[in-house]
């Protein structure tokens, strides 16, 4: 008998009463995660006992687990058998919503290494937050992106499991709350090793009771279920500069300290109070700034509940501890407000004091004084707290997460960091799970790959390198554009459906998928749609191919000239898709909330990958990877990870252009991108259209703004601050030589080919081996 399928049966009886045909599609989804959880209960269950790596990340953007899961556990084909027998069709659990506890590429990176990990047998476990409520959902309306709450959790979380036996309480200077875990297994690929991710729910320590109805305390216990309730309720959107700061550090230090406890409690079970194995036990990588205040927090906890000196803790804290940085953007390396962190954890604070001054201990040794140290201080002289200071100096491992993002960490953003502490810093290439990427949502290619190379790729994506072995083949490379034409034709059928929207899979897939934000530029690619459709119709263009401009992304909810952006796609889109002087060639969409399972449908789907961030600015990318590995050449700049795919796939099978970081250093004083636009036309025309009333911002004056970001400036930024303008002729002459290019169908899809070849270095396999080997000595 098989216990899977008969599982899935006796749960539905169980849990709902009903039987397979009578069970709703959310009854289903319980009995089908349920069954599977019973499978691996006993491997979750064993204790860990190598070296355990912990990955502090304020952000997991896991997306839908139910596939993923059955996959990686083998019962994707009972799963199948079991729908089939009942006509059920496997793809309704596509109504499940996805768990969004994440903004994009930063969180979307912890989930990939906790499936990476977890697939080579390394023990790393994750620690976050349980929002209640994940990003908001996007729609839009009449052009406008609007946002709605992401209810994540109404429809239950079969996949977790509240520990109550393992709460603990976080100390904050006027409340104490419990954080309980919510523990979700992570299973690896074969299900030999199982992982956890553990999320912490805040609540308060008086269970709600409406029994003390009528009584004057009534109030008080609401306000304060309300108040420890408020600590896990909302994901922060990237857009928070001043909103909520206290909040915000609230739920840094509540995670962290929750995590920190936990792993002390767990590390005393052997120990007890002998310290000095600690960082032989664990290691702890801190996934950019927000889980930085976790380091004081460790070695007070050392210092005031285990009585371990200061000097000690601290050295123990460096040894354990590594920090990820991932951005260059000033505004996302997070300072505290001095007055703020105290009134929020003044006892924390008093340990970065001690830091501090433990930090200019180690400077004056080193001859570093007076004004010399100003760099270096993690409590300036404005009394602004400094958590990147923090993290470069209290842990033993600084990483970039792309080559050339690695350098410009070295070079410029902790310059005088690098001097003191070169060795300190290494580069760890991001990556991404060819298992969601490839195996799960591109079965079709996978299929394709397999015949020709064999299975190995799915757990050595360098594998696909054997591939090239094909290239002048001209079978196998229309079977490879044919596969690329039905994912198109399924990314129709789901557009469709999800949005409205035909394509017409003869039309170039050309994608833009990312966050909006001003340094990933998509008013440049909505610009040169403006170029493209006036230099068809003045018959400026030849050699061309039709093409579908696709983009998908949500814009923080404050961030107005992101959403201002949006709505001039979704003009352009309305003028360009309603034009029958044009609509045959060229239509422009913006898929509504994109997010992870929007993201596995269009990755397979794209032929060409825009990744055009201005050069120095996206530290890596790995939308860039998801799209290169699914076979779509990049058009991009010469930033972030771009360098290395160009440099696996060949630059000669994809389309760089604009200017190198070195360049905009030489002429960022001088930049005049008022000259640009009065001396050429293409660029004024394009950039016209922001003002000169063919397109409507509905009355909001966001065109004229963005107009005016570009041309004049704001009290915060200098004129084009991104370089839009600079590189606007070289990105659009670049873009419609792909765009002829396609028409050489046999040599383009060569292209695509190559690319899918060579994006084995980009598996997150890789980059997870490469932290446990060189940062966290497993
Ligand atoms: C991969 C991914 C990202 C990151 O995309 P970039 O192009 O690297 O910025 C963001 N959001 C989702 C949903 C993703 O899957």
């Amino acid at each position: 008998m098989n216990t899977f399928k008969s599982d899935v049966m006796t749960l539905l009886e169980l849990e709902s009463g009903k039987t397979i045909h009578q069970a709703d599609v959310f009854e289903l989804y319980h009995a089908v995660s349920k069954a599977a959880m019973k499978q691996v209960k006993s491997k979750w269950e064993a204790p860990q006992v190598s070296k355990k790596a912990c990955y502090f990340s304020a952000e997991f953007l896991t997306g839908r687990l139910i596939y993923s899961n059955l996959q990686n556990l083998g019962l994707m084909n009972q799963l199948s058998e079991l729908f089939h027998e009942n006509n059920i069709d496997v793809a309704i659990f596509e109504d499940i919503e996805d768990a969004a506890l994440g903004n994009g590429g930063l969180g979307r990176l912890a989930a990939c290494f906790l499936d990476s990990a977890a697939t080579q047998g390394i023990t790393l476990n994750g620690y976050g937050i349980r929002y209640k409520y994940g990003l908001f959902k996007q729609y839009f309306e009449n052009g406008f992106q609007k946002e709605a709450v992401d209810d994540w959790q109404q429809f239950g979380d079969p996949w977790s499991q509240r520990n109550e036996g393992e709460k603990v309480t976080v100390k904050f200077k006027n409340q104490t709350v419990y954080a309980v875990p919510y523990d979700t297994p992570v299973i690896g690929y074969g299900a030999k090793t199982v992982n956890t991710l553990r999320l912490w729910q805040a609540e308060p320590l008086v269970p709600f009771d409406f029994q003390l109805f009528n009584d004057q305390k009534f109030e008080l216990a609401v306000r304060e279920r309300d108040d420890a309730e408020a600590i896990s309720s909302v994901l922060y959107p990237n857009d928070t500069a001043d909103k909520g700061k206290k909040l915000r550090l609230k739920q840094q230090y509540f995670f962290t300290s929750a995590s920190l406890q936990d792993i002390i409690r767990t590390y005393k079970r052997r120990y007890g109070n002998d310290f000095t194995h600690f960082s032989a036990e664990y290691a702890i990588q801190l996934n950019d700034t927000h889980p930085v205040v976790s380091i004081p927090e460790f070695i007070r906890l050392l210092v005031s509940e285990e009585g371990i000196s200061f000097g000690k803790a601290l050295k123990i804290a460096r040894q354990t501890f590594a920090y990820t940085n991932h951005t260059i953007m000033a505004e996302a390396l997070e300072k505290w407000d001095a007055k703020l962190f105290k009134s929020v954890i003044p006892n924390v604070y008093r340990y970065v004091v001690m830091i501090q001054k433990a930090l200019l201990k180690e400077l004056s040794g080193m001859g570093i004084t007076g004004s010399d140290q100003k760099p270096y201080l993690i409590i300036d002289e404005n009394s602004v707290v400094h958590m990147a200071r923090l993290a470069v100096f209290a842990t033993h491992s600084v990483n970039g997460v792309a080559e050339i993002h690695t350098e410009i960490l070295k070079k410029s953003v902790l310059k005088e960091w690098y001097r003191i502490y070169p060795k300190r810093f290494n580069n760890k290439t991001n990556g991404i799970t060819q298992r969601r990427w490839m195996a799960l949502s591109n079965m079709e290619l996978s299929g394709f790959i397999t015949d020709k190379i064999g299975s190995g790729w799915v757990t050595d994506l360098e594998k696909l390198r054997n591939l090239e072995r094909y290239k002048d083949d001209k079978n196998v490379i229309c079977q490879f554009a044919h596969i690329k034409q039905i994912k198109k034709q399924q990314l129709s059928d789901y557009m469709e459906k999800h949005d409205g929207i035909r394509l017409n899979p003869e039309f170039i897939f050309d994608v833009q998928v990312k966050r909006l934000h001003e340094y990933k530029r998509q008013l440049l690619n909505a610009l040169s749609i403006v170029d493209i459709y006036f230099g068809l119709k003045n018959g400026r263009i030849q050699n061309y191919h039709p093409t579908v401009f696709l983009f998908g992304g949500k814009a923080a909810p404050g961030y107005l000239r992101a959403k201002g952006v949006i709505k001039f796609i979704n003009e352009i889109a309305n003028m360009v898709n309603n034009d029958p002087e044009v609509n045959q060639q060229m239509k422009v969409v913006f898929v509504s909330n994109y997010n992870v399972s929007y993201a596995e449908k269009i990755m397979p789907a794209a032929d060409i990958s825009e990744q055009i961030s201005t050069a120095g600015t996206e530290a890596s990318g790995t939308g860039n990877m998801k799209l290169m590995l699914n076979g779509a050449v990049t058009l991009g700049t010469l930033d972030g990870a771009n360098v290395e795919i160009i440099r696996q796939a060949g630059e000669e099978n994809n389309y760089i252009f604009g200017a190198r970081v070195e360049t905009l250093e030489m002429i960022a004083d001088s930049y005049n991108p008022r000259e640009i636009y009065e001396q050429n036309e293409r660029v004024r025309a394009a950039v016209d259209t922001l003002v000169n009333g063919m397109l409507d911002d509905g009355g909001t004056g966001m065109f004229r703004e963005l107009y005016h970001s570009l041309l004049d400036g704001a009290s915060w930024h200098r004129p084009d601050n991104y370089f839009v303008l600079y590189d606007f002729i070289s990105y659009c002459d670049t873009r419609l030589q792909a765009i002829s290019d396609y028409s050489d169908r046999l040599a383009f899809s060569r292209k695509c080919f190559l690319n899918t070849a060579g994006a084995g270095k980009f598996s997150s396999d890789r980059t997870v081996r490469e932290y446990a080997i060189q940062i966290w000595g497993m």
